[in-house]
């Protein structure tokens, strides 16, 4: 069967230290204010029974990605594993993309292009994990094949309470945050 890869993100394991949005931010030389991941916090309940979930956050790698359809230059596709890329190249940065993602996953590079998220593609096809899931000191993120039921992240999203982050867009984000 093809690879699917996901993430699972565990909300009760991470503790926002951003260790993920350096790491990420060193392995892919991002420039001066490009973040691929990012920390978002949602304080639930009323006082004083009040909860916060933090969550490190990224592109979802949506199975229905609109930036994909939106893009005129063919610069944003879809490679192996369902990971969703933007080939620099092609990009005009005319922001298409941008505008069709509902989870602000996008940013302008310095460079004029349109850069994001690449499930650490580089890294995983040389069998390593993505920069971010191998940095994270309390093991809130797992990354893998969802289409491998013996998987990880596969037996983690079966297992565990899981959501994903604006299911009404229809996109079917391949990120899962389980709390
Ligand atoms: Fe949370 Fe881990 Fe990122 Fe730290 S490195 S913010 S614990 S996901
Ligand atoms: Fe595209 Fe945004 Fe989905 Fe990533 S999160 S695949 S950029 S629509
Ligand atoms: Fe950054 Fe790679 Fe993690 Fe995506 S998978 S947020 S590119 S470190």
């Amino acid at each position: 069967m093809r690879k699917r890869y996901a993430m699972a993100v565990d909300t009760r394991r991470c503790v926002g230290c951003n260790a993920c949005v350096i790491s990420c931010k060193t392995e892919n030389a991002l420039p001066d204010g490009g973040f691929r991941d990012w920390i978002a916090t949602e304080v639930n309940g009323t006082f004083p029974g009040l909860s916060m979930e933090i969550r490190s956050e990224r592109c979802n790698h949506c199975s229905v990605a609109p930036c994909v359809d939106a893009c005129p230059t063919g610069a944003s596709h879809v490679q192996e594993g369902g990971v969703v890329m933007v080939n620099a190249q092609k990009c005009t940065g005319c922001k298409a993309c941008i505008t069709s993602c509902a989870y602000g996953a996008r940013y302008v590079h310095l460079g004029g292009y349109v850069d994001k998220c690449t499930f650490c593609l580089h890294r995983v096809n040389r069998e390593q994990q993505p920069a971010c899931v191998e940095v994270c000191p309390t093991r809130t993120l797992t990354f893998g094949d969802r289409n491998d039921p013996d998987s990880a992240v596969s037996r983690l999203i079966r297992s565990r309470k899981v959501k994903v982050l604006q299911p009404e867009t229809g996109n079917q984000p391949n990120v899962f945050f389980l709390s």
